[in-house]
């Protein structure tokens, strides 16, 4: 009886819904409507407002100074320290991250854009760039040229992040790697970049350096690490009991209370290195050294990707104000205190006062097993890659001032219809002489026009009315004194390369 009931309910619910579907019969357009000469007839979709996807956000024209500003720097760093620029599809097939990001990574368990495309093809939107970087090695034979090879690039980067953690699903990164050399000065080289592009930024950082030794020196410490989590394992959260039997070296990266104490006292990786490690990472040191690079040792530092061997590295900014600030608060600074002990006072140049849960700028390693499990061809490498909205970021928090450098200094004001046109053609050649100028032809206003210009703060305007287009003259009006004088059109250019 029950189940007849529900059926009936059912279609009692089918029979009601038709109100989305009832189409409006004006919304039909006939053929004849428009021999007719009739206006279309707008359909008005049902409240559609269009918005971006979560986590997706545009970049905004006022925020392209800083867009422009990084990436510049950033290239044109990359370039002076022999880096070659590459660019390659958001699109991968899925196995290229599942071979080299990591089935255990978090990256690629949880946060893969991943979907079967109209080929039935199994593929990927990038979630980091090293393993494009490297299919591009393989697949070109750029084994074959003089190594090391240095490539750069830039773009958008995808990962299904939670919502609430208030990062992007769309970010994007400047990438550097390096590859074909196992030398310790490549890995100064990256770093010292790393140094340099902060300072052109005029972001003050601190660099964590560690390193992870190889697959033999990771076994070693790998069991060192089971044994003295093994009896703790009570204390640990639900994720890190479960990193203890997958992975348990993703234990050192838990941002959790409880097992951020634990791991004050663990065993350290730098003690499990042999010899061969040990050696190349005390290079890597006295190479920086040597290049007057400050970093301090960070022994429990491993990055989240499963690839990396011997060096990695890490950016973060340094927040005097906030430090300072935070101090005074008691809980801050025993926070403070806790995190700083580990880090020994050896090697360091300069103590950063860092705050340990603020998010990287950027950071890399070594991965020198990687090309070879692709391709069959060892082959040493390393990269780093720095987020761009952080920096972003990290440059309005620090109040660092950025000038656009070819902001314009000439507005040119038009009145009437003639001159409105006339102007099209001028803004043109004064283009073309190397004036960038600004200008609003849409408005017919001179006292809006010139109000804009003042706005944008040139140096000059150049009116163009219909008593100007006549005489074949124009009127320079300088804009902080207000003065005005009509000069010659042929003139023009002459007079404004002498106050420009
Ligand atoms: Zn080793
Ligand atoms: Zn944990």
């Amino acid at each position: 009886m029950t189940k007849k009931k529900n059926k009936n309910n059912k279609k009692k619910h089918l029979i009601k819904r038709p109100k989305k579907i009832q189409v409006r019969r004006e919304n039909k357009i006939n053929n004849n409507q428009f021999q007719d000469n009739a206006a279309p007839v707008i359909v008005q979709h049902k409240k559609y407002l269009p918005k971006s996807l979560r986590g997706m956000e545009d970049i905004l024209p006022e925020e392209g100074k800083y867009w422009d500003f990084v990436l510049q720097k950033a290239q044109d760093l990359a370039e002076d320290y022999g880096f070659k620029k590459i660019e390659t599809p958001v699109l991968e097939e899925r196995v290229l991250f599942e071979k080299s990001t990591g089935m255990t990574t978090e990256v690629v368990e949880k946060q893969m854009y991943q979907f079967t495309d109209r080929g039935q093809n199994q593929v990927a939107l990038r979630p980091e760039f090293t393993p494009s970087m490297v299919r591009a090695y393989i697949e070109h034979g750029m084994f074959s040229l003089s190594q090391p090879i240095k490539l750069f690039c830039f773009g958008p980067l995808f990962r299904y992040e939670r919502p609430q953690s208030g990062r992007l699903r769309q970010f994007h990164q400047i990438n550097l790697e390096v590859l074909g050399s196992d030398k310790p000065v490549s890995d100064a080289q990256v770093i010292l970049f790393c140094k340099t592009f902060f300072e052109v930024l005029g972001i003050k950082v601190s660099i964590q350096i560690n390193s992870l030794g190889c697959s033999e020196c990771r076994k070693v410490y790998r069991s060192k690490l089971i044994n003295y989590f093994k009896s703790k394992r009570n204390r640990l959260c639900p994720d890190c009991q479960k990193r203890l039997i997958r992975n348990p070296l993703r234990i050192l990266d838990c941002k959790q209370e409880g097992c951020k104490d634990l791991i004050t006292d663990a065993p350290q990786i730098v003690d499990s290195l042999c010899e061969n490690c040990h050696s190349h990472f005390v290079k890597v040191l006295e190479c920086l050294d040597e290049a007057e690079v400050a970093y301090e040792l960070n022994p429990f530092l491993v990055r989240g990707l499963d690839y990396y061997t011997r060096t990695v590295f890490e950016i973060l900014p340094i927040r005097t104000e906030v430090v300072a600030i935070k101090k005074d608060s008691k809980l801050e600074e025993k926070k403070e205190g806790e995190n700083k002990e580990p880090l020994p006072a050896d090697k360091q140049v300069e103590v950063a006062p860092v705050i340990p849960s603020m998010s990287a700028l950027g950071g890399g390693g070594r991965y020198d097993n990687l090309v070879g499990e692709l391709s069959g061809r060892e082959t040493p490498a390393l990269g780093v890659a720095f987020g761009v909205e952080r920096i972003i970021e990290e440059l309005k928090y620090q109040n660092i001032r950025i000038s656009k450098e070819r902001a314009p200094k000439i507005f040119l004001a038009q009145l009437g219809e003639l001159a409105m046109r006339r102007s099209l053609k001028l803004l043109e050649d004064l283009r073309k002489e190397g004036f960038r100028v600004a200008e609003n032809l849409a408005k017919d206003s001179l006292r809006a026009q010139l109000e804009m210009a003042n706005k944008i703060g040139v140096k000059l305007t150049l009116i163009l009315g219909q008593q100007e287009m006549s005489d074949k003259t124009i009127i320079f009006r300088d804009m902080s004194s207000g003065n005005q004088e009509t000069i010659d059109q042929e003139k023009m250019i002459k007079e404004l390369r002498k106050r420009i």
